[in-house]
């Protein structure tokens, strides 16, 4: 089925969330789809200390924002499907999704975020289970932690971590490459930790509930241990969709370079400016300039582009 839509934003988090309610303000019409539900990431936010309007929780903050956007009667939302396709063309866009919908707009702000970089772009890692295990900003304490626990790569997560289970009493063994070197010293001191700077390693199944981790060191010295759990700490990578969007070198999708019916937001647009905040402000201000399209204002006579 094809629909008409002014804007079609592709992700509910933060940035994509703040497109809505900002062309609503405005009286765009817009179609927000997103596969999970909406601002998903903030539930493993447990404290927030760098948003203004007084939220000071990631659950807390996402509560807030679906009530603000579904308070914002000319956004459609979509849940449960996943953008499969964007197109750009002069005078419209398409996106398609898993459902098999086809939604036509004027523009579209894509706000997909990143994800974890995934086991198959590490050369040096080896998981034998088949699926990634799951990262560790989304494991849940005391539940899933029992015995000993192996982190892969050692990206900030890992201190926070520490930070907010205090009580812990798992044996963490953090096995990272050379690229998280200048990472570890925020857990070195911590007691729980055994630091690991590996060349390789491998986790393979011992047959029991336990998993069995070898490795080779950087002094080329191997060595094994066993552990119960596994999370991954890779770090994250830009998660666009396929089809019209534009990466620079590192992966991410500028808003400069892309098509002048698609504009991106939040995290999709660069490592740098990762924050809730960050998401928030450009998802709005990619919906004000679908505004200033859709009304055929030209940026030169109102100041010039913002991006
Ligand atoms: C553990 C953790 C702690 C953090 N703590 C803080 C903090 O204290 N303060 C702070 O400012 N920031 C924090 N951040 C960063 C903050 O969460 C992000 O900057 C923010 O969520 C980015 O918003 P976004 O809308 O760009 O992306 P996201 O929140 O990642 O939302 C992107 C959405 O797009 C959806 N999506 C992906 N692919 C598709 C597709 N193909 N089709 C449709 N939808 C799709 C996803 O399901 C997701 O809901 C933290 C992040 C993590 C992981």
């Amino acid at each position: 089925m094809t629909a008409i839509t002014d804007l079609v934003i592709v992700g509910g988090g933060p940035a994509g969330c703040a497109a809505a309610v900002m062309a609503a303000s405005v009286g765009v019409r817009s179609v927000l789809i997103e596969p999970d539900a909406l601002c998903a990431k903030l539930q493993h936010i447990a404290a927030i200390n760098n948003v203004v309007g007084g939220r000071a929780s990631g659950p807390e903050l996402a509560a807030a924002i679906a009530e603000d956007v579904a308070r914002a009667e000319l956004c459609e939302v979509d849940l449960g499907a996943r953008v499969t396709e964007v197109r750009a063309y002069d005078d419209h866009v398409t996106v398609t999704m898993d459902t098999g919908r086809t939604i036509s707009g004027s523009y579209a702000v894509v706000a997909t975020g990143v994800g974890p970089v995934p086991v198959s772009v590490a050369p040096w890692l080896t998981v034998a289970a088949g699926t990634d295990p799951p990262t560790l900003w989304g494991a849940k304490v005391p539940g899933e932690v029992v015995g000993s626990l192996l982190v892969v790569g050692a990206d900030r997560p890992l201190g926070t971590f520490l930070r907010a289970h205090p009580a812990l009493g798992a044996t963490v063994l953090v096995a990272y490459p050379p690229e998280d070197d200048y990472k570890v010293d925020e857990v070195r001191g911590d007691a729980r930790v055994t630091l690991l700077p590996v060349a390789r390693l491998s986790v393979s199944e011992d047959g029991g509930s336990a998993l069995t981790v070898e490795w080779v060191d950087r002094e080329d010295q191997p060595g094994s241990w066993t552990v119960d759990t596994v999370y991954m700490n890779l770090g994250s990578a830009p998660v666009p969709p396929p089809g019209a969007l534009i990466r620079d070198t590192s992966g991410y999708c500028p808003p400069d370079r892309q098509h002048p019916r698609v504009i991106t937001a939040g995290d999709l647009r660069s490592a740098r400016f990762q924050r809730i905040m960050a998401a928030t402000g450009s998802g709005s201000q990619a919906a004000l300039r679908a505004y200033y399209g859709l009304r055929g204002v030209q940026s030169a006579k109102h100041g010039g582009s913002p991006y």
